[in-house]
């Protein structure tokens, strides 16, 4: 008898609706002796079997599922084992495949954890090489299988771990990085995003070396009829991700403002690396509050400001602040927009929910004295899909506004 979750009575649903976590605010008991990482049964508090799972004592998240029981077909109590998750890797690789990226762009995700049914790892494609995060024990456990299975599935260059998360350290594990498979990549990995080339640090650069997740975005706001001719005010730039877009449409001069000297030295090649000459524009290392305010004193006007801060509010117990944070943010933005302005703005905040940063971009305008009118919804792209039974998969939200 493998080990079992016990969970207690009337605890069952989140289950049986297929979300992926068990807290363990839910759970009777433990039978046997599982080790971090180890497969668990999970089972009502009557015995009936509900779900495969791994196990992590150490984290409030006391067990990610792998498999549900079918409740149609059979009752498939079989463990997961290697075929499991080469068959969930293979589907992973199967959505991206079907995106139909094409040549000109070469960087996306390739697995995105709980909502591709493989809790806690992350995948991220850039060109040649892979680059895996591994978020919980149960992964880490697994990590040289799955090194193995991305390999043999995917075929890359070589295999990069940016496993350098604090998420980590709630697992009980440490923070880790390095070239775990194949070749080394380059420091400065050219990849395409449609058609717009940009240098990627897979092993120094933040997440897994660039935000993938505006890749639709930044497509959204870089046409010509948004950005053209416009001037442009691209807060926390990083490497210059929207500037790319936007140079390439003619914009006006642009501003890029980012706390990391290194990823605005970058910003200014991948300018470059486009073939484009911009003196106009203007690379500012510094504090974005900061930055907004001083524009604010000085009058400073823009045609297009663009928010794009870090996660604020990592945990429930942030979200007041974060709101004020962000609250704070578009109100200066809001008030540096020239009539008929633009302001792209968003929060990668999964505890803030797209309502209530609704709610929060409203306040602002409000306070701001500025009319503004939602034109377009944003969200993370097709490759960083959200698991209808799993809304914390959904974690980053904008909107395009007209701001009169
Ligand atoms: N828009 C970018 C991604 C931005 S990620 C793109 O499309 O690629 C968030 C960025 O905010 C990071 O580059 C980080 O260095 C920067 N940052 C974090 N805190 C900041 C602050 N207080 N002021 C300015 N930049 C900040």
């Amino acid at each position: 008898m493998s080990a079992a979750i016990i969970l207690k009575r009337g605890r069952e649903k989140p289950v049986l609706n297929r979300h992926p976590w068990v807290f363990s605010g839910a759970i009777d008991r433990v039978d046997g002796r599982p080790q971090p990482g180890d497969l668990v049964q999970i089972a009502t508090h009557d015995g009936r079997f509900l779900a495969h799972a791994y196990f992590n004592p150490h984290s409030q998240i006391r067990a990610r599922i792998l498999t549900w029981r079918v409740r149609i077909l059979s009752w498939d109590e079989t463990p997961p084992t290697k075929t499991f998750w080469r068959g969930k890797l293979t589907r992973a690789l199967k959505l991206r495949h079907s995106l139909s990226f094409g040549s000109d762009t070469t960087a996306y995700r390739l697995v995105n954890a709980e909502a591709d049914g493989l809790p806690g790892l992350i995948v991220d494609k850039y060109g040649d090489f892979l680059v895996m995060q591994c978020l919980t024990m149960g992964i880490e456990k697994r990590k040289a299988m799955l090194i193995d299975l991305l390999a043999e599935l995917a075929t890359p260059r070589g295999i990069i771990e940016r496993s350098d998360v604090s998420a980590r350290r709630q697992e009980g594990l440490e923070e880790t990085k390095g070239v775990v498979w194949g070749d080394a990549p380059p420091d400065e990995l050219e990849v395409l995003e449609n058609g717009r080339r940009f240098l990627v640090n897979l092993l120094a650069g933040h997440k897994t070396g660039f935000y993938l997740d505006q890749r639709e975005n930044r497509a959204i706001l870089g046409q010509s009829h948004f950005i053209s001719g416009k001037s442009v005010l691209n807060v926390f730039a990083y490497t210059g991700g929207f500037a790319v877009y936007a140079a390439a449409q003619t914009a006006g001069p642009i501003i890029n403002i980012d706390a990391s000297a290194e990823a605005l030295t970058l910003a200014e090649k991948n300018i470059a690396l486009n073939g484009w000459e911009r003196p106009q524009d203007e690379y500012i290392q510094g504090n974005a509050f900061e930055a907004l305010r001083y524009y604010r004193d000085n009058g400073h006007q823009f045609d297009v400001v663009i928010l794009d801060p870090p996660k604020f509010a990592h945990s429930r117990r942030d979200v007041k602040k974060a709101s004020r944070g962000y609250k704070d943010l578009n109100w200066l933005a809001l008030r540096l927009l020239r009539p008929g302005g633009l302001l792209a703005t968003f929060s990668c905040s999964g505890r803030i929910d797209a309502d209530l940063f609704q709610k929060i971009v409203f306040s602002a305008a409000v306070d701001a004295g500025r009319d503004a009118q939602i034109l377009q919804h944003l969200w993370q792209g097709p490759d960083h899909p959200i698991l209808l039974t799993f809304p914390e998969s959904a974690y980053l939200k904008g909107f395009l506004c007209r701001v009169w």
